[in-house]
């Protein structure tokens, strides 16, 4: 039987109560496969910070390094709160990018899916749905403006200032790029490549490598466009986009309204790839507004569960088993508040109960 040691970092807000969901789905995928997984609990973020002064303290260094895989929940306070923590310990500065910068995780798949029975979900009309959203942003993890050097002071005119320096090599971004085009090969062979090189000197060398890179990949389109331009094209029509690509930046906040545009952020999970460590978590943070009253969305949380079974364990129907899942949760008219509108018919549940329904849906697929 095969043993998979997981580290699980429920993290702050809504964290633990989207994580318990994410457990449970993994009990369950170990008790119907030659499988087991150890599931370590793990300190990171504002809690751990409280608890020892650490963000990422170093027994939870320890515990990533010898774990097989990582499942973290989201970190961080609300902006008063974040006071309370010095700018260097607070959970994305102390503990996320350094975990990134560690585990080399550089590439992030960030999947946006909504298919077409599930449009009233979205903001968008259902004439520009059409059949469905359902692309991938992929997006450069380790480098960029939030790994440049950082340096702030007070300029020789009197004033405070600060500095940030955005640096991509051509290694960091040829590696992103195979990531995006290996990707494209297994959808539509279609690859956009978001930029801003009409400005940015990175985005200029970004454009040139990709267009290189694409060389060893003929059977794949590449679309370049402005990021801007992205911004719009996302909102008038997804259905162009299949599988995207950018840096760590322009990645962080099309995400965020890629998770927009399918109706909530709790849809939006997310897997972050290095050579030799992969961790999973939701795109969104800790949702401090709706934390500890059982109504956040467990989506993220538990299709980061089933992209660390397809993409760390190569369980990929079981995988598949999670996402159809979730489906038939909402296809049957259930949703967490996030994603249900007075009047929209749906019935409203709790993070809990949503956790429940997603395994009474694997139970009885697989009893059929
Ligand atoms: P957020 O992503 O936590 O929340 C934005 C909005 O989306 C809120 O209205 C929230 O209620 C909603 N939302 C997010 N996840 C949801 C879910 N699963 N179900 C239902 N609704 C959901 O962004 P924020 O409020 O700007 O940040 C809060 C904290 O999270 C900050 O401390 C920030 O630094 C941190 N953060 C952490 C991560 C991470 O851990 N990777 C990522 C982003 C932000
Ligand atoms: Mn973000």
């Amino acid at each position: 039987m095969k043993n998979h040691q997981i580290a699980v970092l429920a993290g702050d807000g809504i964290g633990p109560e989207i994580t318990e969901q994410a457990l449970k789905v993994l009990r369950f995928v170990e008790r119907r496969n030659e499988v087991s997984f150890e599931l370590i609990p793990v300190a990171f973020g504002a809690g751990a910070w409280f608890e020892t002064g650490r963000s990422f303290p170093d027994a939870s260094r320890e515990a990533c390094d010898q774990a097989d895989a990582i499942l973290k929940g989201p970190v961080g306070l609300g902006v008063e709160a974040s006071k309370k923590i010095p700018p260097d310990e607070q959970p994305e500065r102390g503990g996320i990018l350094p975990m990134r910068r560690r585990y080399d995780t550089f590439a992030n798949f960030r999947p946006a899916r909504l298919p077409a029975e599930l449009a009233h979900f979205s903001p968008l009309k259902p004439e520009i749905i059409g059949d469905g959203i359902d692309f991938i942003i992929i997006r450069e993890l380790v480098g960029g403006l939030y790994f440049g050097k950082k340096e702030t002071g007070v300029n020789q005119r009197g004033l405070r200032y600060a500095r940030e320096h955005l640096e991509y090599d051509e290694f960091q971004i040829e590696r992103i790029a195979r990531v995006g085009f290996e990707t494209a090969r297994k959808r539509r062979k279609k690859l956009h490549s978001v930029h801003k090189s009409n400005v940015l000197k990175s985005s200029v060398l970004w454009s040139g490598v990709v267009g290189e890179v694409g060389r060893d990949f003929p059977d794949v389109e590449v679309v370049e466009v402005l990021v801007d331009a992205a911004a719009t094209y996302l909102c008038l029509d997804p259905g162009q986009f299949d599988v995207m690509v950018m840096e760590n930046l322009f990645g962080d906040i099309l995400s965020d309204q890629a998770g927009g545009i399918l109706g909530s952020l709790g849809l939006m999970p997310s897997a972050c790839i290095g050579p030799g460590k992969a961790y999973y978590e939701p795109s969104h943070g800790s949702a401090p507004d709706i934390a500890g009253r059982n109504i956040a969305n467990p989506y993220s949380m538990i299709g980061s569960v089933a992209m660390m079974l397809e993409m760390s364990f190569g369980m990929k129907e079981e995988a598949d088993n999670v996402w159809r899942a979730m489906q038939s949760v909402f296809a049957g008219g259930y949703s967490t508040p996030d994603l249900s509108k007075p009047g929209s018919g749906v019935t409203m549940v709790g993070t809990d109960e949503f956790g429940d329904r997603v395994i009474a849906a694997l139970q009885a697929a697989g009893q059929k």
